[in-house]
């Protein structure tokens, strides 16, 4: 079926994994959104023309400019965090996928709730921040919020029967520093903590994952996406990270999807619903 997307954070690690997708499933570029990545946002211009794009650091945005001016088709170009919001409140896409990383993808998802029909959410920093407030105008609005983290969206798709789940199993890899002992993670370097074991991410969610503080902001994450107390949902060490999630119904019965390691199949999930 023919999507129309937006697509904010389009140059890090799920945006780029994202406009895989896209080309795959042939769905049009509506908008996309980089932060200070200037090359990389304009070879994706010129593969899948979009009408609007947003650049949020000045410096980039003014590269940006110039590299655009006096070429026929170029899109409209928003900038900062105003435009960020801008891009994401536009009409036009059927669904937004927000997948800047931290707070500034908050307002960017409030935007997204007033005109999409569909809110697709990598950045769980939104949630975790301002969770209560995301969902309860998601739930105002009647518009369903899609997770794309790989545990969620598991969970999600666990959930599709209509049952409701007791309890929420989130697996964690357990990151780069899991068989290290005290003394050695003291010495760590920035290089040891980026080489994840099985995940390829954006740098601020690898080093999350070294700390395990990432399993923390999703245990928040699922307890806004799936309207769980926090009591009900527990973290399992799983370093292969072959079953992504698990979900416990009241007969003690237990759903689980087991999968690859590769976002692209959550992303296509939340995608193509
Ligand atoms: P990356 O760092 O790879 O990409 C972040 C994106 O956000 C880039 O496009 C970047 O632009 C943009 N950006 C950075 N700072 C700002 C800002 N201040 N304002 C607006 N845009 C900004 O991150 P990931 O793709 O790894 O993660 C994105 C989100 O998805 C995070 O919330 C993360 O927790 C979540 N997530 C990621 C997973 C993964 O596999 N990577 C898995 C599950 C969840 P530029 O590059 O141009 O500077
Ligand atoms: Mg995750």
């Amino acid at each position: 079926m023919s999507k129309v997307i937006t697509l904010l954070g389009s140059t890090g690690s799920i945006g780029t994994q994202s406009l895989d997708v896209c080309r795959m499933h042939g769905y049009e570029v509506f908008g996309l959104s980089a932060h200070s990545q200037t090359d990389k946002i304009l070879q994706q211009i010129e593969e899948f023309h979009p009408k609007y794009v947003c650049m949020t650091d000045p410096d980039a945005a003014a590269k940006l400019d110039a590299a655009l001016s006096g070429r026929a088709g170029a899109p409209k170009l928003l900038t900062g965090p105003e435009g960020l919001r801008e891009l994401a409140a536009l009409d036009g896409p059927d669904v937004v996928l927000n997948s800047v990383v931290g707070i500034a993808g908050l307002p960017a998802v409030m935007a997204a709730l007033e005109v999409c029909e569909r809110v697709l959410l990598a950045n769980k920093e939104a949630l975790v921040t301002g969770g209560a407030l995301v969902m309860e105008e998601a739930a105002r609005r009647g518009v369903p919020i899609l997770p794309v983290d790989s545990e969620h969206s598991a969970i999600f798709q666990c959930l599709q029967g209509g049952q409701e789940p007791e309890r929420l199993i989130l697996t964690a890899s357990g990151g780069a520093l899991r068989t290290w002992s005290r003394e050695a993670i003291q010495r760590a370097t920035v290089r040891d903590v980026l080489k994840h074991p099985t995940w390829r991410m954006g740098g601020k969610i690898t080093v999350d994952c070294a700390t395990m503080m990432n399993k923390g902001l999703e245990v928040i994450e699922a307890h806004y996406l799936f309207g769980m107390p926090e009591a009900a949902i527990s973290v399992l060490v799983h370093p292969q990270s072959v079953v992504h999630s698990l979900v416990e119904f009241a007969d003690g019965s237990l759903l689980a999807q087991m999968g690859v390691a590769d976002m692209r199949v959550p992303i296509s999930y939340a995608l193509g619903y």
